[in-house]
């Protein structure tokens, strides 16, 4: 694949000023950054390209030798003083991924708007690493998701183990310097960029003794179960990201853990947007000369108005009966969809005073129907 312009990539002219290709960059990371864009392999991509390019025009340096030489510049063997690999610069959606260094310019909570990044560096050339981020599905109840309040959660995962502290080294044990990476905790990966040493996991060393409960990975799987607040208003397929419930990572920081929430049907009430509907029987007296009836409401019994001529089908709306929009705070109503019922195995008294009252009411139900 034929590498792009790095200028053409931040969308700066080549005699572009420092301040103008920070700018830029900034904007562009904002927009395709992973945490903004999780699961999106093209933005992925795109911020992988927008990170290469801004590493090279944002020192002078290399940028002089960019525009000289272009990509071959930075081309492994391409003479002393190369480009990449004094710097660490990985990507990875594993456990490795790290993209803190170059992003040290930067205040990175302002970067991405309250989206902080999990690779943080601990000071200088000491970074941290960052867990994977897991998925899963909860269904919580009706009630629950229209009201708010919380649910048990039950997830597989790694976390540090107790044992060693994390450490992954057996009590008492000696460490020894990482035999692939010499010590530096990096490695030379294609394009020669570098990238942290997956034998010791950047650390340089390791442990001369395994950890026996969780040889010498620092991390154990277990079985956890979480509570987890449901904000009230949640609607079937809301994703929650739960920050630092994800995996851990020996040294690290944990990832985070993305929630999908499944909202579980009633038996009587149903979600429409931000109203309740629920179906309420009534019978033909109630319909025609108008009732007060208990009815339920998700904050409990309420008492409804029906006026009278209610017919079939028709929605009486109880307003603000409904569910809080989670974004908006306002809160919807509840729909109230008549169903009249009609009496049967009427006595012949009964169906005497029907006859009377159809000869007295007189009317054609049919109409306004279309056809009539
Ligand atoms: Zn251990
Ligand atoms: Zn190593």
């Amino acid at each position: 694949m034929a590498k792009r312009d790095y200028y053409e990539v931040l969308g700066v002219p080549r005699n572009a000023s420092q301040e103008e290709i920070k700018r830029a960059f900034r904007r562009l990371a904002r927009q395709y950054h992973p945490d903004v864009n999780p699961g999106n392999k093209e933005a992925e991509e795109k911020f992988k390209e927008i990170q290469e390019a801004y590493e090279v025009l944002s020192d002078p340096e290399k940028r002089a030798r960019y525009d000289r030489l272009g990509h071959a510049a930075f081309e492994p063997g391409a003479g002393a003083g190369g480009g990449f690999g004094e710097r660490v610069y990985t990507w990875s959606t594993g456990p490795t991924e790290d993209f803190s260094e170059i992003f040290s310019d930067f205040d990175l909570g302002d970067l991405l708007g309250g989206f902080p990044f999990g690779a943080r560096t601990t000071g200088r050339g000491r970074r941290l690493r960052r867990g994977r981020d897991l998925r899963t599905e909860v269904t919580v109840p009706f009630l629950t998701a229209a009201k708010g309040g919380t649910v048990q959660l039950r997830v597989r995962r790694q976390v540090r183990c107790d044992r060693c502290g994390g450490s992954g080294a057996a009590p008492g044990s000696r460490w020894q310097t990482c035999q692939v990476c010499g010590g530096s905790g990096r490695r030379r990966g294609p394009l020669g960029l570098a990238t942290v040493c997956e034998e010791c996991g950047g650390e340089g060393r390791r442990p001369g003794e395994m950890c026996p409960a969780c040889a010498g990975q620092g991390t154990v799987e277990k079985l956890d179960t979480i509570e987890v607040r449901i904000p009230p208003g949640i609607d079937d397929g809301t994703e929650l990201r739960l920050r630092g419930q994800g995996e851990a990572v020996p040294g690290g920081t944990p990832g985070d853990l993305y929630v999908t929430v499944r909202v579980a049907p009633h038996p009587y009430f149903r979600r429409e947007g931000n109203n309740v509907v629920l179906r309420l029987p009534l019978s033909i007296v109630e319909a025609t000369l108008g009732a007060r009836v208990d009815v339920p409401t998700i904050d409990g019994m309420a008492t409804l108005r029906i006026p009278p001529g209610t017919s079939s089908h028709q929605r009486l709306r109880m307003r603000g009966k409904g569910i809080v929009d989670p974004k908006s705070g306002v809160r919807g109503d509840q729909l109230v969809e008549i169903q009249i019922v009609t009496p049967r195995d009427l006595s012949p008294h009964a169906r005497e005073l029907l006859e009377q009252l159809d000869r007295e009411v007189r009317y054609n139900p049919r109409e306004k129907a279309p056809w009539t």
